[in-house]
């Protein structure tokens, strides 16, 4: 209890680093709003705002630069429908980023947020170029990830072993032990746990991804003590909470529920399922490829999700004949959203916008790259 007055009495700041139990705790009282500018979303991004010539001429004139110029497009499911129709792969971060490791193609264009294809940078051949169609393809939730309390942390716990979450710069990367995706949380965090069981931990930048990996730690029968975690969010997820999510189950009581770990509803949804009062077939926290494997299998006809809105279009392109309801119909990425069938164009007609690395950053960065994607 006297933990916890001091702590409340603490002024705690967004990317602040704090015991597990004391973070979760603290998630009222932090302003877990985007650290940066939210820029608006280009109307383009709506196939509606392009007059119809415009679209056939920027999709024909990119599947002809492709060929051109050897190039691979990669689109997170997060981007614009568009966008997602003229990509040879689309996934999560770890599912391009494995695709991206593996292409020989001379130019990877990856429509993401920037961390995406700044890893592609790092793992690239010599002669390769990787390209961005937008710059402005920011994350509020890396945004958070301060290196220097990360710094701060590790010289108080210098046994001390540091898990970032993909959503990162290279500058955090370079100072991790192992990061992990939405979909190899668990198992990273197993992982780690099994291999360093006397290590304190640190896991970030999102608390809510923190809370999923407490609920991981309790499964395995170990203590929480010695997690912490830093207070970031996802300034999209964090504004799917639990009421959005109450409400539409009360709206629509034969419908399946699935959402995303980074999600304020994440401890909501996790205590439903604690509890029994929700059975695993009708409701599953997944990443964001889990989601995609989720809808294609449940027999559910009705889906209600916790991600982003543009999420839900390749989940309706997998299973046709479901409906899908979105927790919260606002929920909409704005930096993803940056990339559109425009600047994706521009981006293959004029080279840019080519992503380079600080390679002593990137040497170091590699190495936690590397060790998430070696564990499935
Ligand atoms: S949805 Fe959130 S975590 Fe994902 S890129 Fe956008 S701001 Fe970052």
């Amino acid at each position: 209890m006297e933990g916890k007055e001091v702590q409340m009495n603490k002024l705690v700041l967004p990317g602040d680093i704090l015991r597990a139990s004391e973070a979760i705790e603290m998630i009222p009282e932090v302003d877990l709003g985007p650290p940066i500018e939210v820029p608006p979303i280009p109307p383009e991004a709506d196939p509606k705002n392009i007059p119809e010539e415009e679209r056939k001429f920027l999709k024909s004139g990119i599947r002809s630069r492709k060929k051109e110029i050897g190039a691979l497009v990669l689109a997170h499911n997060y981007e614009p429908p568009d966008v997602q129709d003229e990509a040879d792969f689309i996934g999560d971060s770890i599912h391009l980023a494995k695709i991206g490791r593996d292409s020989k193609k001379k130019v990877i264009v990856e429509a993401a947020v920037l961390f995406m294809p700044e890893m592609l940078a790092v793992m690239k051949q010599p002669d390769q170029i990787i390209l961005t169609p937008s710059r402005k393809a920011l994350c509020s939730l890396a945004a958070h990830a301060d290196v220097n309390k990360i710094l701060a942390w590790k010289h108080e716990h210098p046994k001390g072993k540091v898990i970032s979450y993909v959503n990162t710069y290279l500058d955090v990367k370079a100072e991790t032990d192992i990061c992990c995706a939405s979909t190899n949380a668990a198992k990273v965090i197993q992982y780690m746990a099994e291999r360093h069981p006397d290590s304190p931990l640190l896991f970030l930048p999102d608390v809510f991804l923190g809370y999923f990996a407490m609920t991981v730690l309790k499964k395995m029968g170990r203590s929480t003590d010695n997690l912490w975690l830093m207070m970031g969010a996802c300034h999209v997820h964090e504004k799917i909470t639990a009421h959005h999510v109450m409400r539409r189950m009360a709206l629509h009581p034969d419908a399946a529920v699935t959402a995303h770990p980074e999600c304020g509803c994440v401890s909501k949804c996790s205590m439903l399922l604690d509890q029994g009062l929700v059975s695993e077939e009708m409701m599953q926290l997944r990443s964001t490829w889990g989601m995609l494997e989720f809808v294609k299998k449940t027999p559910a006809k009705k889906i209600i999700v916790a991600t982003t809105v543009t999420n839900i279009y390749p989940m309706q392109k997998a299973a046709p004949d479901k409906e899908f309801i979105p927790a919260n119909p606002e929920a909409r990425c704005a930096f993803m959203e940056q990339n559109t069938l425009r600047n994706l164009y521009e981006s293959l007609r004029d080279m840019k916008h080519e992503i380079t690395v600080d390679p002593e950053l990137a040497e170091r960065a590699k190495i936690p790259i590397e060790r998430m994607l070696a564990i499935q």
